[in-house]
């Protein structure tokens, strides 16, 4: 392929990859679900067994993250947190090392729900949908996330309880009927599903502390989202395409905090251009790949 060859991608293979990140949505949005259920049931005595000692906070990696300190100095875990949620933390961490946080792009139920609430905003307002927050405010916003990641693990280290639980709209959505769910977080919750409507991932972008957590691994991840300037005819689909609205259209590799390597942005979904946006380990130009170093960053 020459520098400026611009072939562009088969129908075919467009697409693959949000089909299978969808399914693996779906899968663990029912997963998750059942778990909550399940644990319901299991107070009646009518559980499945082969979930029947799981709780929603037995499956959260979040739980390891807010336990790290008092496991560092005491170790025990926090109140209601398990095991289970340490060993996740460190695969979904080893994976964020790895493609980054894909875990918010492809696992996460509240963020797959939010995306799918979105999906009826997009046919709202169309254009407009995803750009209401003046560019400024929105860019400020962004960082909110690290001061409630901050002000989590503070709390959690000093009182030895779950005190995001409260405020937890994931907890309140596989909740809701338990009547252990405080309002606040009902609050929240249906906050976030109605900014849903009009902003896309808005708990992801601007409260996550967990998002917040992972979206650190941008700045270091070992396969990025890369483009490739010279087949590049900067036509723009790829920002468009974005839900975190990062212009991947200027980054030779997208170092945003915000990626959550949803895949949207690559040539095997939105850019129309063979191999021009790819997740991968090596810098792109032309049709080689040469070794990392010294990129352009977004
Ligand atoms: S840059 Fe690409 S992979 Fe990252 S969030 Fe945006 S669309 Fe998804
Ligand atoms: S989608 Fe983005 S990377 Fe692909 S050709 Fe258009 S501007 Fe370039």
């Amino acid at each position: 392929m020459s520098s400026r060859d611009t072939r562009r991608v088969p129908r075919t293979r467009r697409g693959r990859v949000q089909w299978v990140r969808r399914g693996v949505q779906i899968f663990f949005v029912v997963l998750i679900a059942t778990i909550a259920i399940n644990h319901s049931l299991e107070e009646a005595g009518r559980s499945l067994p082969v979930l029947s000692s799981a709780s929603l906070h037995a499956v959260c990696p979040f739980g390891g993250v807010v336990s790290i300190y008092q496991l560092a100095t005491s170790g025990t875990y926090v109140n209601r947190i398990h095991e289970s949620s340490f060993i996740l933390m460190i695969i979904v961490a080893a994976m964020a090392i790895a493609v980054g946080p894909a875990f918010c792009g492809w696992v996460g139920p509240l963020g797959s729900i939010q995306e799918w609430v979105g999906r009826i905003g997009r046919r709202l307002f169309r254009k407009r949908y995803n750009k209401w927050v003046p560019r400024k405010l929105d860019r400020v916003l962004r960082y909110l996330r690290y001061l409630v990641l901050v002000w989590v693990v503070f709390m959690t280290a000093r009182t030895t309880m779950l005190v995001f639980a409260n405020i937890d709209p994931y907890y309140a959505l596989f909740n809701f009927w338990t009547g252990e769910v405080a309002v606040a977080g009902l609050v929240v919750l249906g906050v976030v599903l109605l900014l849903s409507l009009f902003v896309e991932r808005p708990f992801c972008k601007y409260l996550c502390p967990y998002g917040a957590f992972l979206g650190l691994s941008n700045l270091f991840r070992i396969f990025s989202i890369r483009r490739n300037a010279d087949s590049c005819t900067s036509c723009l689909a790829c920002d468009r395409s974005c839900p975190m609205n990062i212009k991947v259209s200027t980054a030779s590799v997208v170092r945003d905090h915000q990626c959550i390597t949803c895949m949207r942005c690559t040539s095997e979904q939105f850019c129309p251009v063979e191999s021009t946006v790819e997740l991968s380990s090596h810098r792109l130009v032309g049709s080689n790949r040469v070794p990392r170093g010294g990129e352009g960053q977004s």
